[in-house]
């Protein structure tokens, strides 16, 4: 497996993480507009992977095939936090990677080390010299180890469930 070279970003990385529900979208995104940084949702990165392989009819249980095809889709995230954007093949996916369809199998996809391999490196470019909030579970250790803040967000099982309801377990 390859992984991305690993350069030091020279401009402020926040890495953002927490469970679904806390609010982190919403606290990544409002930090990044009132600090002028751009913004990455890398959850979005791992829907629109998802996105691709059901429409290429991959079996998401198959992860020899998921592997296989991890290097095919292009996948381009806009980094305004006041629009953010995701792209698969040209195609916009921001509505169709919070169906029901893709968060049933977002899961078993983002377990396969291709696909995590793949995404790190998108990651790791579009981070490039910083200035960037980064939404997700892996970035402080992972992705951008070198991130200068590092933040977890929680919030009560009662918040967490009220706004998971509200937006029928899309992002937060
Ligand atoms: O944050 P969101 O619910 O959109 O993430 C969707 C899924 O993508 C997560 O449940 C997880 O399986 C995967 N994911 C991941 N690593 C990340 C972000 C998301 O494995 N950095």
């Amino acid at each position: 497996m390859t992984t991305a070279p690993q350069t030091r970003p020279t401009g402020l990385v926040i890495a953002l993480d927490g469970p679904s529900g806390s609010g982190k979208s919403s606290t990544s995104r409002g930090v990044a507009t009132r600090l002028g940084l751009r913004y990455l949702d890398t959850g979005a990165m791992f829907r629109a992977m998802t996105w691709a392989m059901l429409e290429a009819g991959v079996d998401v249980h198959d992860a020899q095939a998921v592997a296989a095809y991890a290097p095919t889709p292009r996948i381009e995230s806009g980094t305004n936090p006041t629009a953010p954007t995701i792209h698969v093949d040209g195609h916009d996916v921001g509505e169709a990677i919070r169906g029901e369809a893709v968060t049933g199998a977002v899961s078993p996809v983002s377990a396969v080390p291709e696909v995590r391999a793949r995404l790190l490196e998108l990651q790791r470019t579009i981070i490039g010299d910083g200035d960037i909030v980064v939404e997700g579970r892996d970035i402080g250790s992972v992705v951008a180890p070198q991130a200068r803040v590092k933040l977890y967000l929680t919030a009560d099982p009662g918040a967490r469930a009220a706004r998971r309801a509200l937006e029928e377990g899309g992002s937060d």
